[in-house]
């Protein structure tokens, strides 16, 4: 007999975009089901034991900020952290951590288990269930249904996906779990712009194999910056990784046998990222450079397994051993899971919309890896962003959209959404052109109140922010009424002329080589303020200037945003727009002025002249 079952919205997946998925969706009201192929694997980390680095670590952060787990599992778990590019300005600065892998998934696996209104199902989703041209819900590999108003697919490496190790090749999700044909097939047969993209993983080798004591060791840093707004402390003890290099003889190994690696014995399709090359696209795109650098990554408190970072590869099993013994300290490394590379299908992100709904398939979202994203916080954040909107949907509220202006996350949706991918897109401090603002450090000043209002941030999160935002407004008072002079500021190391004027300590931190510590110790009134209090004050006066001039770009990007193109407006009628315009602008269906702004080919004649058609509309 087959099973029904109903639900608000099901998200297909249980991985990074999958979790936020369906925690969202659940947290903005709806009844939710997760369903994913084994719940022993929610929240397992495909790659890399690390979360969050540059760019990275702000999506974490806001993620967070909007009520998300993957900050709170990431603190939970992080066994190294580090703040990277800590000697540059805070807006560039990029919160990371090492992981222990069992841990992130335990408290990934907790946070699930125990969300009001979300039910997780292990099964697999064989296909959607379509009901006239509407996704209706989602049939399982028994033949049971369920059905949902609004279905979210997050099934990363999955579709489609087929492991390369030199010339073997194999249909696998990721190395020792099933991939998922059968949907791969339907989506294909919805005539969805399919297309494929690659990644790859490196050896990973046994701890008690490798000479720690031959290598230079990294250290975590002795005031962690941890992900949560929630946090305070770390959880577990602190680790060190190991560095060691590649050289002319790992390099040599690898030239030789270039010919047998998966990648250039023309094996593989789709394309890789060209942010995290593999060891052998270094040496043939790099030739110049004799070595590179390697972090031996623990894996956990209580796992013999090390991640080596850096080299991934799909050269075949007897090459990966020959060039990992040629680094130094790895000399007698035993492998314990081969390095691959793998290869899976991707929908063309131009074909959704803000809300990371696909245009032609009402009811069908997509978040991850699927949308031609790699790295866990990209799939992460955009599984927010559309289990919010899926919930949105199934309660008949409007959709809700990030802008660019206020949030990485809408960084990344735009640039998805508007440019498509040629590679894994992978999210960068200098993708966002409004970076001085968008800090990872008041990440919940710009969205914890949009959380609140979206019912996403619970009534704990939001008493710890407003607290935490009058002792902001206290700290700018004593700030701004306490003045200093400039003899005391060159005293503490500030770049000032002693004979200057005196300032006001808030201007004295919108110095560019001030910050809080500095100036603590020069009035007693300041001891009342908290560091880090006082510390995000000084992030503020930095870049106020910054921010002023900003403003006129920011205003004018929030209007073409809140320009809406009516459902049904025709591009067609206009008369002196260029058939390609006209042509390209049907295919892109923009939602907004922005969107077509941004469009390829886009002229400023044309843009008056929808401007002039929208306002005739009006
Ligand atoms: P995943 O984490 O892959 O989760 C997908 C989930 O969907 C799984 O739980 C799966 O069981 C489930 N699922 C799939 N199909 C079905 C179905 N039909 N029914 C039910 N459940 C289903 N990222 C980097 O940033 N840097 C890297 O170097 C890097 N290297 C990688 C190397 C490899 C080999 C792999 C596999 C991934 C790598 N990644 C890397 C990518 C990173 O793992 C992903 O970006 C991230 O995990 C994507 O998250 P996701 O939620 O989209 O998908």
């Amino acid at each position: 007999m087959f099973h029904v079952k109903h639900f608000d919205v099901v998200v297909v997946g249980g991985g990074h975009a999958g979790c936020e998925a369906a925690l969202a969706s659940a947290r903005a009201g709806a009844s939710t089901a997760l369903i994913t192929m084994k719940m022993s694997d929610i929240g397992v980390m495909s790659c890399n034991p690390a979360i969050g680095g540059l760019g990275k670590g702000h999506l974490v952060r806001e993620i967070d900020a909007l009520g998300g787990a993957m900050g709170l599992a990431a603190d939970e778990s992080g066994i190294q952290f580090r703040l990277l590019n800590r000697t540059k300005g805070p807006a560039v600065q990029g919160p990371r951590t090492q992981s222990d892998r069992v841990l992130y998934r335990r408290a990934m696996q907790r946070i699930m288990t125990s969300q009001q209104g979300l039910q997780v199902i292990e099964a697999e989703v064989a296909s959607l269930v379509m009901d006239g041209g509407r996704t209706a819900g989602v049939m399982l590999a028994d033949d049971s249904t369920v059905l949902a108003s609004a279905v979210v697919l997050t099934t990363g490496t999955f579709l489609g996906g087929l492991i390369h190790i030199g010339d073997k090749s194999y249909p696998s999700g990721r190395m020792g779990d099933a991939a998922s044909m059968r949907m791969s097939e339907q989506l294909r047969s919805l005539d969805l712009p399919i297309a494929r993209l690659k990644t790859g993983t490196p050896p990973r080798l046994k701890s008690s194999s490798i000479k720690w004591d031959q290598l230079e060791l990294q250290h975590a840093d002795d005031d962690p910056s941890l992900f949560s707004f929630l946090s305070d402390q770390l959880s577990v003890q602190q680790v060190a990784c190991g560095i060691t290099h590649t050289n002319a003889a790992t390099h040599d190994i690898i030239r030789k046998n270039i010919g047998r690696s998966a990648m250039y014995g023309g094996h593989i399709d789709g394309v890789g990222p060209r942010y995290c090359p593999s060891i052998e696209d270094k040496v043939v795109r790099f030739a110049e450079k004799d070595s590179h650098q390697i972090f031996l990554e623990p894996e956990g408190l209580t796992s013999d397994v090390v991640y080596p970072n850096g080299i991934s590869t799909s050269l075949p099993e007897d090459v990966q051993a020959d060039y990992v013994h040629s680094i130094a300290g790895l000399e007698n490394a035993e492998i314990l899971q081969p390095g691959y590379a793998i290869e899976y299908d991707f929908v063309d992100p131009q074909s959704l919309s803000s809300a990371l709904a696909l245009k032609a398939c009402p009811g069908l979202y997509l978040a991850g890896q699927i949308n031609g994203t790699t790295g866990y916080e990209e799939a992460a954040a955009q599984g927010l962003v559309v289990g919010l909107n899926a919930a949105r949907q199934a309660k008949g509220l409007d959709a809700f959209s990030f802008s660019r202006s206020d949030s990485y996350i809408g960084v990344m949706i735009d640039d998805l959404i508007t440019k498509g991918v040629t590679e894994p897109y992978r999210m960068f401090t200098s993708r966002a052109e409004f970076r001085l603002q968008l800090r990872a450090d008041n990440a919940d000043r710009r969205l914890t109140p949009t959380g609140r209002m979206l019912s996403l941030v619970d009534d704990r999160r939001w008493d710890r922010f407003s607290k935490k935002l009058d002792q902001i407004e206290t700290a700018l008072n004593v700030l701004t009424s306490v003045k200093v002079s400039a003899r005391k500021l060159a005293g503490q190391g500030v770049n000032v002329a002693v004979d200057g004027p005196a300032r006001t300590v808030h201007e004295a931190l919108g110095l560019a080589d001030c910050d809080f510590p500095k100036v603590k110790s020069l009035d007693a009134s300041l001891d009342q303020i908290p560091d880090e209090i006082g510390q995000q004050v000084r992030n503020d006066a930095l870049y106020a200037p910054y921010a002023k001039r900003q403003q006129r770009d920011i205003d004018a990007l929030k209007e073409a945003e809140a320009t809406v193109i009516p459902a049904g407006f025709s591009f067609q009628g206009l008369s002196g727009l260029s058939n390609e315009l006209k042509m390209k602008l049907a295919r892109a269906q923009p939602q907004n002025l922005h969107e077509c702004l941004v469009l390829e080919g886009m002229t400023p004649a044309a843009m008056l002249l929808i401007r002039g058609a929208l306002r005739r509309e009006e």
